[in-house]
């Protein structure tokens, strides 16, 4: 977590509101790994609530994924199908929004060059994802250029659809902090008029992983999104609980105990209660506690488990989405990058 504190211009973006009618949501996803349940909990349940209002771009963002993953570009790719087919599954219009691979749009990387053009180096060597975590990127070969660059990337995955609101946790407001910036500076540069993003809030809850510490991918706990019953029983049986519960007898504190956090995102009211009740007073059992978690993962796991599975060995529907998805993100970013390019005088249409 990022101990800068905030601009006051960050301050005034730290209150979001409920965007006004025929706003656009621009948001994405690396495509780095399968999604576990932190990705649905911080991002794409709020999708699915906001395209009920909104039109939305959904971005599986390879070009970001490249930063970290550049030596497997394979395996960047065949994450774009999976991801997509899992949001699909879980209930993301494609006829409502427009769901894009980022590589298939090439005028994000045209407008990110504008971009680049323009922005200080001393912007981005502020960004706290830089700042800190340089050592780390050292350490992991990924101290790259890409790296470095990706929030100027980011300014032009909005602004290439004019995007006017990005769904963002708290602790990404600097990353939109700088897309705003830029995108001012490029309009009083060139008297364009692309919007500047606002933020609408994510409540993401703290999850744990399946070993008790903080869910990341880096610590190889994450729980993923869709499993099959029998990896849900294997993950709830590897989690630790309240240590006070040493023996069946002993009464515990569910608050103390990763295996309640999931309760709260999987289970109703009535089982919360039985769960309370009956590992305070002991009359449950561990065990009882992860079978009934698990039957309810497993509930609401099921009909998107059976709807991604169609859709990846019937390939050729998520194809055509995809397709479909990226013709339409391109004809749009078309209209603007030509816009980009009047402004700036570079001819537009490649007209000479
Ligand atoms: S009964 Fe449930 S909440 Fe209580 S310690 Fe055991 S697993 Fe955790």
């Amino acid at each position: 977590m990022s101990t800068v504190p905030p601009t006051s211009s960050e301050k005034q973006i730290r209150q979001s509101e409920m965007p006004p009618a025929g706003s656009l949501i621009m948001s994405g996803m690396r495509t780095t790994a399968q999604l576990h349940i932190g990705n649905y909990h911080g991002a794409l349940k709020q999708w699915l609530e906001l395209q009920k209002d909104y039109k939305g771009f959904y971005g599986a963002m390879n070009w970001h994924a490249m930063t970290s993953r550049y030596k497997e570009p394979h395996d960047v790719m065949n994450f774009v199908r999976e991801i997509v087919a899992e949001w699909l599954a879980w209930g993301l219009d494609p006829d409502q929004n427009i769901i894009f691979v980022q590589s298939e749009v090439p005028e994000h990387v045209e407008l990110c060059m504008f971009f680049l053009m323009m922005t200080p180096m001393s912007w981005l060597e502020r960004v706290p994802t830089w700042k800190d975590a340089e050592e780390d990127a050292k350490a992991s070969d990924t101290h790259n250029l890409g790296r470095f660059m990706y929030p100027v990337l980011q300014a032009a995955d909005i602004a290439i659809y004019r995007g006017t609101h990005v769904p963002i946790g708290q602790d990404q407001i600097p990353h939109l902090e700088l897309s705003r910036e830029i995108i001012r500076r490029f309009n009083f540069l060139y008297g364009g008029n692309l919007p500047e993003p606002k933020p609408i809030f994510s409540q993401t809850p703290t999850l744990v992983g399946s070993d008790g510490r903080k869910m990341s991918k880096s610590y190889s706990n994450a729980f993923a999104l869709t499993q099959e019953p029998d990896e849900i029983t294997k993950t709830l049986r590897a989690m630790p609980t309240d240590p006070a519960r040493v023996k069946r007898t002993d009464p515990g504190e569910p608050t103390k105990c990763p295996v309640y956090s999931f309760h709260k995102l999987y289970s109703n009211a009535e089982d919360l209660t039985w769960v309370e009740a009956g590992c305070r007073s002991a009359g449950i059992g561990c065990g009882d506690c992860k079978k009934k978690l698990g039957d309810n993962i497993n509930s609401e796991m099921m009909g998107p488990r059976e709807a991604k599975r169609k859709l990846l060995v019937d390939g050729d529907k998520l194809d055509m989405i995809i397709a479909d998805g990226c013709a339409r993100a391109r004809k749009e970013a078309k209209i603007q990058i030509d816009q980009v390019r009047s402004w700036t005088g570079f001819k537009p249409n490649h007209d000479w």
